[in-house]
């Protein structure tokens, strides 16, 4: 598998190694000439902890979690000793007290120990305390990522600027490109993000004696700190006001033209704009003497890119999206999730992969047809894709799926050694023949339901695709409200079924096959055993031969049933009311389950889920025939539902 990694950032180059270590083929796309020109060059380098986002548990937690991966991964890039690391707590503006900081420190086990610190200023400060926190070696950072790099295989390609678009040839995408985030997904507008950016200054100082060698935050809020500048004996500053020089909030960064030269260009000395006097006027408050002893060795300019309307909490999440099957999104909140975030994207490529490793080809492009071509191409590797003469369906398929072959004639399946599974979503009529010649071929079937239009054909069906494969798509019967109703009903069993389905159409099908065999499929599914008693007692013709019915079914141990079916509501609707020995009564609606509380006149909700039903089929189908099981269940449901459906007058 072929992948293309986007940004020679501190994410991409530690993505790529960890993805060619597990025998992915992998080229790194930077558009610079050299890699950690931007944000992973220019930055802070504080190996964050936590401490300093005392309003984000979220981030707090993140960077521990991460933390400890990333010492594992990149032992040689932390610097423990000899600096020492203070958070200091300022006496007025700051957006949390002492108090709120240390009490959300000690919930997240971040351990502190409150101190005076001589070179702070006491009468701003409430509170400073002692941490044990570490700085990163930039220059051993670079190096590390690189070596890593080199040592998996990886090939970096500097200086090219790609998208998406380009990297036709690649199984796979992961654009790690932080301040340029949205740029690689130009052709999904609806993935693009809102980002706030800041074009911002770090000055590179070298500091009196006593400030060095020491990471200092004042916080929380608009403040200063410093920080070691790796072993160099120099020092960072940042500051939270004065740091910014342009923010917009929008898809992509501002760039004000005389800053166009300074941008991620490394250490600029004597920048022909810099704040550097507002830095120090604001650092002296907190840090007397800093303002005169400090020397100004030069600033780098770059973009930070953080989410934006977070004022609040001033979270920093990292997120990983996936943006379409082959396009994975990063998105880096902190330096310390880079090994986690590494191994999340491995995980999702893993699972492509093994997606990928079942073939399929569709026969039918109906609305069905299409509905399970987008499902299975998301989970499975779809090659050819059939239909009877329509042009116009052709033309969707290479329009939407440009990868998908189409034919006119399904023997382009069945001929076709490499496709492991075919899926039937054709006209009820045509379901025996064609169901019939891929199960002789042994290819794995995924039939839609109902079996069959008949009995006998069914049975046929059935009996030639013992010890092979054939799965019967009754949908319902993989709705998270059905699983959740069959866990329910587990040991208080069910005595009383009613199904009530209203909605419009279609009416291209015989209604008991096509609808019916729905409910049936859920009766049987829950009840597990055949009626002894089957009775349509309404037969109604609205716009065809029957388009309101109800069926009863009875069984010998005390069951009952009522199946009600309007295709010719205005309104659509599908309720399934299941009572049970106890007395209990639910209701599952779409993919809610309701329980009636008789006490207090209401009904509860038990469960809800977002999970969309057809997904959940598909997922059962690809396991099953994966792990080489056959399903024994579905077929002896979809069996059962034939043999309701015959005795049905
Ligand atoms: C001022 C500042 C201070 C910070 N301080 C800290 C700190 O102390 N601790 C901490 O944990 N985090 C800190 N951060 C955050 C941290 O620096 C970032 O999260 C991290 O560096 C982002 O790494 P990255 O690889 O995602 O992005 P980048 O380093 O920006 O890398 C992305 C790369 O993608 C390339 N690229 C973009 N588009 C394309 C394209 N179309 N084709 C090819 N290449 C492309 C870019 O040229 C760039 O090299 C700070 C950030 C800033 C800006």
């Amino acid at each position: 598998m072929k992948i293309a990694v986007i940004g020679g950032g501190i994410f991409g180059l530690t993505i790529a190694p960890v993805l060619a270590k597990e025998g992915f083929s992998v080229d790194v796309y930077e558009k610079e000439d050299d890699v950690f020109k931007m944000a992973s060059g220019i930055n802070q380098f504080r190996l964050h902890r936590g401490y300093h986002y005392p309003r984000s548990t979220d981030t707090i937690n993140e960077c521990l979690s991460g933390e400890v991966k990333f010492r594992k991964f990149y032992p040689e890039v932390v610097i423990d000793e000899p600096h020492e690391h203070y958070y200091a707590i300022a006496k007025e503006d700051s957006l949390f007290s002492a108090e709120q900081c240390f009490k959300v420190w000690s919930e997240c086990g971040l351990k502190y120990e409150i101190t005076d610190l001589d070179i702070l200023n006491k009468d701003s400060i409430e509170k400073c305390v002692k941490v044990r926190e570490a700085i990163i070696d930039p220059v051993k950072f670079k190096a590390a990522c690189l070596e890593r790099c080199k040592r998996y295989g990886v090939n970096i390609i500097l200086g090219k600027k790609v998208s998406y678009e380009d990297l036709h040839e690649y199984d796979m995408v992961v654009s790690a490109t932080y301040a340029n985030s949205n740029i690689p997904l130009k052709a999904f507008p609806e993935a693009q993000e809102n980002y706030q950016f800041e074009l911002i200054e770090k000055l590179v100082l070298d500091l009196p004696e006593k400030f060095r060698n020491m990471s200092v935050v004042i916080q929380d809020g608009p403040f200063t700190c410093i920080d070691p500048y790796g072993e160099s004996g120099l020092s960072l500053m940042g500051n939270v006001t004065h740091a910014i020089h342009h923010r917009n909030i929008g898809k992509v960064p501002e760039i004000p033209e005389q800053y166009r030269e300074l941008l991620n260009n490394g250490i600029i000395k004597n920048p022909k704009i810099t704040k550097v006097s507002s830095f120090l006027k604001d650092a002296e408050k907190f840090f007397p003497g800093i303002r005169d002893g400090a020397k100004h060795i030069g600033s780098m300019f770059t973009i930070r890119t953080v989410l934006p309307y977070r004022e609040h909490d001033d979270a920093r999440p990292t997120t990983i999206r996936e943006i379409n099957d082959r396009l994975i999104s990063v998105f880096s909140g902190k330096i310390p999730t880079c090994v986690e975030a590494a191994e999340q994207v491995l995980r999702i490529v893993k699972s492509k992969q093994e997606r990928k490793s079942t073939t399929i080809g569709i026969i039918g492009m109906g609305k069905w047809g299409k509905a399970l071509l987008r499902v299975f191409d998301k989970l499975s590797e779809v090659k050819v894709c059939v239909n009877k003469d329509d042009v116009s369906n052709q033309e969707f398929i290479r329009k939407h799926y440009p990868k998908i072959r189409t034919s006119f004639d399904y023997d382009d399946i069945l001929n076709d050694d490499s496709i492991d599974a075919v899926v039937i979503a054709t006209p009820i009529k045509t379901h025996f023949e064609i169901a019939k010649k891929f199960i002789k071929k042994g290819k794995a079937v995924f039939l839609e339901k109902p079996l069959a239009e008949n009995l006998r054909d069914a049975k046929e069906l059935i009996d030639i695709s013992k010890g092979k494969f054939l799965f019967v798509g009754h949908t319902f019967l993989y709705s998270p409200g059905y699983k959740m109703i069959k866990e329910l009903v587990l040991d208080d069993p069910v005595v009383e079924i009613e199904t009530t389905w209203n909605k419009m159409g279609t009416f291209k099908e015989d209604i008991f096959l096509n609808l019916v065999s729905h409910d049936l499929s859920i009766v049987s599914g829950l009840l597990e055993k055949s009626p002894t008693g089957v009775e349509l007692t309404k037969n109604e013709s609205v716009i065809s031969k029957s388009d309101r019915v109800s069926i009863d079914l009875k069984f010998d141990s005390g069951e009952t049933c009522k199946i009600n079916i309007d295709r010719t509501s205005p309104q659509k609707r599908k309720e399934v009311k299941v009572k049970t020995v106890s007395g209990k009564v639910y209701y599952w609606i779409d993919n809610k389950i309701m329980k009636l509380d008789r006490e207090n006149k209401r009904f509860d909700i038990l469960f809800d889920s977002e999970k969309e039903p057809l997904r959940e089929e598909v997922k059962e189908f690809l396991e099953n025939l994966r792990n080489n099981q056959e399903p024994i269940v579905n077929k002896n449901i979809a069996l059962n539902v034939m043999k309701i459906l015959e005795r049905i007058e």
